[in-house]
């Protein structure tokens, strides 16, 4: 692994990127809803989709899967 050796000038620009973009299915541990909602994987593989909870207040058990 070389993490120290690239400088990337736009490294800025966080979620922009066409290619980063991904389907995710959630699906509620609690109740069994399930949804699916458009994300955006970022440099790091981490996915942002703006999904905060379920409609039973379950924030956080759920079965996340990434369809790409
Ligand atoms: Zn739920």
């Amino acid at each position: 692994m070389h993490m120290d050796s690239v400088t990337i000038p736009d490294a800025k620009r966080e979620v922009e990127s066409p290619s980063g973009r991904v389907k995710i299915h959630i699906r509620c541990r609690k109740c069994g809803e399930v949804f699916i909602l458009r994300g955006v994987r970022d440099v790091k593989g981490h996915v942002e989709t703006g999904f905060r909870r379920c409609l039973c207040d379950n924030d956080h058990d759920f079965d996340v899967q990434v369809v790409e």
